[in-house]
């Protein structure tokens, strides 16, 4: 691979693996050094472990480090693991709080501007250049997405449209007026603005749009079909969460087969979520994070309870910087019904293997007699919408077979008309959970 082709900014994206990984074990070790002398969380659990910084000779050593989980940024809430006096923090970020109480985390100057970089590094690896308009419909606020997206694509040099979520008919029409031709957000809300779009008489595919940078939230390729015929851009999935910085952690390549995480700035590892035994590249397990060059508040080997592999193998592209795979999972997402371990993503996979069927569903589970029972709503599309009895008594039959067969439990299926579930503006809401607890 031509490195002088490519755009400088990217060039780490290309080094040499023997370069990468000589970057890597430099920044582990000073990373180690800096969150133990300055985090008495990372000095405490590191004496129990009986290591010391001293101890990080070769990249494998980091299996000697402690993990750290969701549950000590909760219980050192809010500043305890900070490893700068306030004074250097520019900046706070709080997860979205989508699982129990939120969590903070901090930034430097420094961190701001990895941050800027990978995202930018993530654009230009999905064909966003200067030259493109780029619409940021995450939320902006305490949430990561919408600023992490913002400084990312300014950093690009495209223009960007700070639209942040909501008010969807705006959306739109911005995005025909200004002629964006990228647009940031969580897939299910990009679905949303796609049905907005065509209510209000215009067809995605007539607009100047796309690329779409989709993350936050896990998604099918049943999805991804959806999402590309219904507006003739092309999707990528970007990955990240607050903890390790935000969305920018890994984001696909044109190549599609996979995320390219930003090694030189988050280290990835895959471990036995039961054991903690670290896998071998290739094997599906828990997906733990190192910062490597986050100097507010360093992550070390955190666990972030996504289920994925990592892909070591080289990508077409040329980038040497390894991928994972698709989010499979979200420990934290997944229900227990009948003794069954249930994740929306299973369902929603089987789900959109059936013609005539939308992303846009919800799981209810109830309790019936004593019994954990799992109802799945599911809208069709305009077309499928018949009044014809027969043909939606066989759409249901295939739906609730396709399900069955993928999470071998009992479903009942229930056919919704177009526009009956409500719509989410940030990360879909797919389980609705009313069994009687106790
Ligand atoms: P919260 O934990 O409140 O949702 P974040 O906004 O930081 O906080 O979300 C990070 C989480 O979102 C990740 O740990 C992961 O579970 C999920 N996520 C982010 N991007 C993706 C993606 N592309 N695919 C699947 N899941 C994702
Ligand atoms: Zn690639």
């Amino acid at each position: 691979m031509d490195l002088k082709v490519k755009n400088d900014c990217c060039a780490a994206d290309f080094m040499p693996v023997g370069e990468l990984r000589a970057v890597q074990l430099s920044r582990l070790q000073k990373i180690v050094e800096h969150a133990y002398n300055n985090v008495e969380f990372f000095r405490n659990r590191m004496n129990e472990n009986g290591v010391k910084p001293s101890d990080i000779k070769a990249l494998e050593d980091i299996q000697k480090l402690p993990f750290s989980k969701k549950i000590d940024l909760r219980d050192t809430y809010p500043f305890g693991l900070c490893a700068v006096p306030m004074s250097e923090v520019v900046r706070l970020h709080a997860s979205s709080g989508t699982t129990g109480k939120p969590i903070v985390v901090a930034y430097t100057k420094e961190d701001l501007d990895v941050w800027a970089e990978v995202m930018k590094r993530g654009l230009a690896g999905a064909g966003l250049s200067e030259k493109d308009i780029i619409q940021i419909a995450y939320g902006y606020g305490l949430f990561t997405g919408g600023l992490g997206a913002h400084y990312g694509s300014e950093a690009l040099g495209a223009t960007v449209v700070p639209a942040s979520v909501g008010n969807t008919q705006r959306q739109v029409m911005l995005m025909r007026d200004f002629g964006v031709t990228g647009v940031c957000c969580t897939p299910s809300y990009f679905m949303h603005l796609i049905e907005q779009a065509k209510l209000a008489g215009i067809d995605m595919r007539d607009l100047p749009v796309r690329v779409g940078i989709f993350g936050a939230e896990p998604w099918s390729q049943g999805m991804r079909e959806q999402l590309e015929s219904g507006s003739g851009i092309e999707a990528f999935d970007i990955y990240g969460l607050s903890e390790i910085i935000g969305p920018g952690v890994a984001i696909e390549c044109t190549e599609h087969q996979g995320m390219h995480v930003f090694e030189d700035h988050f280290y990835p590892e895959i471990i036995d979520p039961d054991t903690g035994e670290v896998l071998p590249d290739g094997e599906q397990g828990e997906l733990v994070l190192t910062t490597l060059s986050k100097y507010a508040m360093p992550m070390i080997r955190y666990r972030t309870r996504d289920l994925t592999r990592i892909i070591a193998e080289p990508c077409k592209c040329g980038r040497t910087i390894r991928r994972i795979d698709r989010i499979s999972a979200r420990s934290d997402d997944m229900f227990i019904i009948r003794g069954v371990n249930v994740f929306p993503s299973q369902i929603e996979s089987a789900l959109l293997t059936v013609p005539g069927v939308t992303a846009n569903y919800l799981i209810i589970l109830t309790t019936e007699k004593g019994m954990d029972n799992i109802e799945v709503n599911v809208e069709m599309s305009p077309e499928a919408f018949s009044d014809q009895v027969k043909v939606l008594e066989s759409l249901q039959r295939n739906i609730t077979k396709a399900v069955e067969s993928v999470i071998g439990l009992r479903i009942r299926v229930k056919l919704v008309a177009p526009q009956t579930i409500a719509r989410s503006e940030g990360k879909a809401k797919r389980v609705l959970d009313q069994r009687i607890k106790g």
